[in-house]
Formats: C-alpha cells, sequence, structure tokens
C-alpha cells in the first residue's frame, strides 16, 4: 500500500519529556481542528493529560487495557499473558484506525513494547503501516529498536543529563511525572 505523505516520529532515549512531547503534538493538532488518536502500551492509563484531553472533542483516547506493573519486574507467565493481551489490542487498534481515520496517531510506549518483547515487530509493522495511511504517527518510549529508528522520518532522543530522582530520590509527581 502507498505510505501518502503521512510521516513517522519517534521519541527515544532516557530523559523525561517523551510522552509529554507527543501529548503536546496532540494538542497542537487539535488547535487545528484534526482529529488525534492516542493509545497507550503498557501503562495503567492514570497519567493527568488523558483526563485534560476530555475536555477537547477532537482528541480521542483509545481505551487500551492497562497493564499493571513493569514488564521487568513479571514472571513468565505474566509476561506470556501480557504478549498475548498487547498483540490483541494492537490488533483491534489497527481495524480502529482503518475506521475511524484519525488525522494523528500517539502510539505512547510503542517503543517498550517492542523493546521489552511484549509487542512482535510484524504486528507493530502492520499497525504503523495502517496508521500510516490515515496521518502523522508518532511512538514514544525508550530502547527503540533499530529498525524503527531506520524507518521513522523524525527520530528524537532525550537524553537524561539531570533527574532528581537520581539526584535526590525524588518520587513521581501528580501533574509533572504523571
Ligand atoms: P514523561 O511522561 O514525563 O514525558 P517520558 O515519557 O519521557 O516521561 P518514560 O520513560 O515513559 O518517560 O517514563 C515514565 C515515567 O518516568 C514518567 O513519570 C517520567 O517522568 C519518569 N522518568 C523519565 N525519565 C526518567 C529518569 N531518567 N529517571 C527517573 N524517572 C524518569
Ligand atoms: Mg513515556
Amino acid at each position: 500500500m502507498k505510505r501518502m505523505n503521512n510521516k513517522l516520529h519517534v521519541y527515544t532515549g532516557n530523559g523525561k519529556g517523551k510522552t509529554t512531547a507527543a501529548r503536546g503534538l496532540a494538542v497542537r493538532s487539535a488547535g487545528h481542528g484534526r482529529r488525534v488518536l492516542i493509545a497507550q502500551f503498557l501503562k495503567d492509563g492514570r497519567s493527568g493529560e488523558l483526563n485534560a484531553f476530555k475536555m477537547l472533542p477532537s482528541v480521542e483516547v483509545y481505551p487500551m487495557k492497562p497493564v499493571n506493573g513493569f514488564v521487568f519486574a513479571m514472571n513468565e507467565e505474566e509476561k506470556r499473558q501480557t504478549e498475548k493481551e498487547q498483540r490483541a489490542q494492537a490488533l483491534a487498534l489497527r481495524t480502529y484506525i482503518e475506521q475511524s481515520r484519525p488525522e494523528l496517531i500517539v502510539l505512547d510506549e510503542l517503543n517498550v513494547a517492542l523493546s521489552t518483547g511484549m509487542l512482535d515487530r510484524e504486528t507493530a509493522d502492520a499497525l504503523l503501516e495502517t496508521a500510516l495511511q490515515c496521518g502523522d504517527t508518532v511512538a514514544t518510549g525508550r530502547n527503540a529498536p533499530e529498525w524503527l529508528i531506520q524507518r521513522a522520518d523524525y527520530v528524537s532522543e532525550i537524553c537524561a543529563e539531570k533527574h532528581p530522582f537520581q539526584t535526590e530520590g525524588l518520587k513521581a509527581r501528580a501533574g509533572i511525572e504523571y
């Protein structure tokens, strides 16, 4: 299928700001009246901006099944289960994108789902192809795989030069970290 003129953006690296940058882009597009779809892989879906998006009619947050805890802390059975669910959700999301044809698609933490093996390349590839038929598509998260970086048009790496979790053990704060 033809990829049109839509671009693939990857926000990766170990610094803070990947998800917030993608949300910022969502707001920017919404400001031009574009329909935005946001889907979050591997997260619990409680981040503050998701509530704020309820006030923006052109931004839709796709209801992904929340994942409890970090992949590295899961046992093999939990990993297998999460993998199965993430794949099923990516397939359902692809169908939904085909039908609803959003003009910007944010696939938050897709890079992490791929790098932790919770989503296979083939499924992600098909999802990206479909999304790019509709609009610019953003994939966020640490450790973006090389194939995704090669494929992307915009690649931004955010490096953590300093973070108060490291310097003073500061815990995640509502409204700032989530
Ligand atoms: P944000 O959602 O704030 O834009 P992010 O998407 O770049 O952050 P993730 O890798 O998704 O970062 O991390 C999720 C959580 O960890 C967020 O609460 C984020 O603020 C925090 N975080 C990001 N980078 C670091 C870091 N270097 N050390 C500790 N915590 C971090
Ligand atoms: Mg993030």
